[in-house]
């Protein structure tokens, strides 16, 4: 199975479309949606020409940000490069729960990789809870950081053996977790339990706390700049951009959220699409906290305190990107789940983002396999605050030699075939079979006058396969519906009015630009003489 797998990864690649001229991408958001935190981090270039740096870290997330900072705190001569600006991918669009559990909870952890290595992982998903607080504590950096419980429970009875399972598993780690019988949200439940030692902030005012901080050490960034190219040769690596300039370093991290351009690493991680919302409550909760249920896809919520005011945050309706063409009828869903349980006064943002499951659950954060000096951060589910965070204790040390436990447990080189067969088996015939199959289905419209105005639809437009956009001022707007990474034909996605890629969860704006990888390239452009209205 997994042989018959990698032979078809081998023919996809094959497919992949090259000599596509490479263009600067000038994007505000990575979708037409705004989330709570609308909080743009506007950041001047510093000049990197003709330097030589110890380390480039490619993205301006948490993982990319945490991470440069760490290393020049640390004596390294860094430059951050970012296709546009920080906080422009998921990191800005979080719910920003900080968490010492994962999706994949501790009792899988521990019988697909053993207590041992459960017990590492718990250990330094507490400590990156508290560095996170240090760090928050160290620069002064007023984020709206709080510490707090969460409240995990299930709805139906026949969760309660779950919850009993994650309950022993954490007891049997260490990890502060008792069972309850009230949770602060006003949510019916079958059993709870309380997991202390949690914490939440303002993703992107932590982040440009850390990034003022980099920058007065000296650290260099470069946004709007898309890297496309990473070369190790004798020891140095060369990294080429968009604008077609080159800088080498001596070590390299790619901390884009996925693998970028052909990488097999996108194969093992699937991407998804999770829904969230904000409302402001009349008042102050009982206590700021965090809860989820063990439904799948599960809803998620918390309360955010920001000034004098109280929020709530929540999410869920996750689906495979590029799978749902009703995208609304999630918001629609996750509205009424809200509306059924909380009062509040009304809503501030509705937004939708993206993040990549693992094969095995845990993330990969290590060096790439094969390579000299190149290292990758993906696969963090949804756990990228604590994931991104501990790359931070991982990636130093292994630009220092230095091979822990933990960066043992998360290699990307693990090969954890009883761990990872299931779920690689099952992400990976989704992906592959999107990818063979012809998925060109086109729209039901006779006529191009049928597409509203900010509308897109798959169109078959004089025997080519078109991804069609009618603008504000009635103009169409053509293009090819082959995702430029490997063929796959592209969805369009209603709420953000994006084009997303079900295969390996590229997505470009309306008119074809790459929002996020592992695209490089747009949508490749027809021109087609169409009436406008
Ligand atoms: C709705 C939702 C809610 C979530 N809630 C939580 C939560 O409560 N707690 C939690 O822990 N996790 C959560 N997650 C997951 C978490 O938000 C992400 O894992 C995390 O933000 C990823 O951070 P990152 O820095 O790795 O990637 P990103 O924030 O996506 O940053 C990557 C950066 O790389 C840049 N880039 C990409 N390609 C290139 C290139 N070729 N050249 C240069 N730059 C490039 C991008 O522009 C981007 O700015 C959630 C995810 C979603 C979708």
């Amino acid at each position: 199975m997994q042989k018959n797998f990698l032979q078809l990864w081998f023919q996809s690649v094959a497919i992949l479309q090259k000599n596509q001229t490479q263009i600067t991408i000038i994007m505000n958001q990575a979708g037409k949606t705004k989330s709570f935190w609308d909080n743009h981090i506007s950041q001047e270039n510093t000049a990197a020409d003709n330097q030589k740096f110890d380390v480039i870290i490619i993205g301006a997330g948490i993982t990319g940000i945490t991470l440069a900072n760490e290393l020049q705190q640390n004596g390294k001569k860094c430059l951050i490069i970012e296709k546009e600006h920080p906080g422009f991918g998921t990191t800005g669009r979080t719910t920003a729960h900080i968490n010492n559990f994962f999706d994949s909870s501790y009792d899988e952890v521990i019988s697909n990789f053993g207590e041992k290595n459960a017990q590492v992982l718990g250990n330094a998903a507490k400590e990156t809870v508290s560095y996170i607080k240090r760090n928050v504590q160290k620069y002064g950096i007023a984020c709206e950081f709080a510490e707090v419980d969460f409240y995990l429970f299930s709805s139906e009875e026949n969760q309660n053996k779950k919850l009993e399972d994650i309950l022993e598993a954490h007891q049997k780690l260490g990890i502060e977790t008792k069972p309850t019988q009230n949770i602060p949200f006003s949510i019916p439940f079958e059993k709870a339990i309380e997991i202390s030692g949690q914490a939440q902030f303002h993703p992107l005012k932590y982040l440009k706390g850390i990034l003022k901080k980099y920058e007065e050490k000296g650290g260099k960034i470069l946004n709007q700049t898309q890297v496309t190219e990473c070369k190790a040769e004798n020891e140095v690596v060369t990294v080429k951009t968009s604008e077609g300039k080159t800088f080498e370093a001596t070590s390299v991290v790619w901390a884009t959220h996925h693998a970028t351009g052909d990488s097999r690493f996108n194969l093992l991680v699937a991407p998804y699409r999770s829904y969230a919302m904000s409302v402001k409550l009349s008042g102050a909760p009982s206590k700021l906290a965090q809860t989820a249920d063990l439904e799948e896809p599960y809803h998620y919520l918390r309360y955010h305190k920001s000034g004098d005011n109280y929020y709530l945050i929540a999410g869920g309706f996750d689906h495979k990107t590029g799978e749902e063409p009703d995208t609304e009828k999630r918001f629609a869903e996750l509205e009424k789940y809200v509306k059924d349980r909380i009062k509040f006064e009304h809503i501030e943002n509705k937004w939708s983002a993206q993040y990549y499951v693992p094969a095995d659950g845990l993330p990969y954060i290590g060096k790439m396999p094969g390579e000299e000096n190149i290292y990758l951060c993906t696969g963090f589910n949804g756990n990228g605050m604590t994931f991104g965070t501990m790359a931070s204790l991982i990636i130093p040390d292994l630009i220092n030699g230095n091979e822990t436990d933990l960066a043992k447990m998360l290699s990307p080189s693990r090969i954890k075939p009883v761990a990872s067969a299931k779920q690689v088996i099952k992400e990976n015939v989704d992906t592959v079979s999107n990818l063979i199959k012809d998925r060109f289905n086109p729209d039901e419209i006779s006529d191009l006058e049928q597409i509203e105005k900010e509308e897109g639809k798959l169109a078959e437009v004089d025997g080519d396969a078109c991804a069609v956009f009618r603008d504000k001022s009635g103009q169409l707007h053509f293009m090819d519906a082959k995702c430029t990474h490997m063929g796959c034909h592209v969805q369009w996605n209603p709420s953000e009015k994006s084009w997303d890629c079900p295969c390996h969860g590229s997505r470009f704006d309306a008119l074809g630009k790459v929002l996020i990888g592992p695209a490089l390239t747009d949508l490749e452009k027809i021109n087609a003489e169409k009436e406008t209205r």
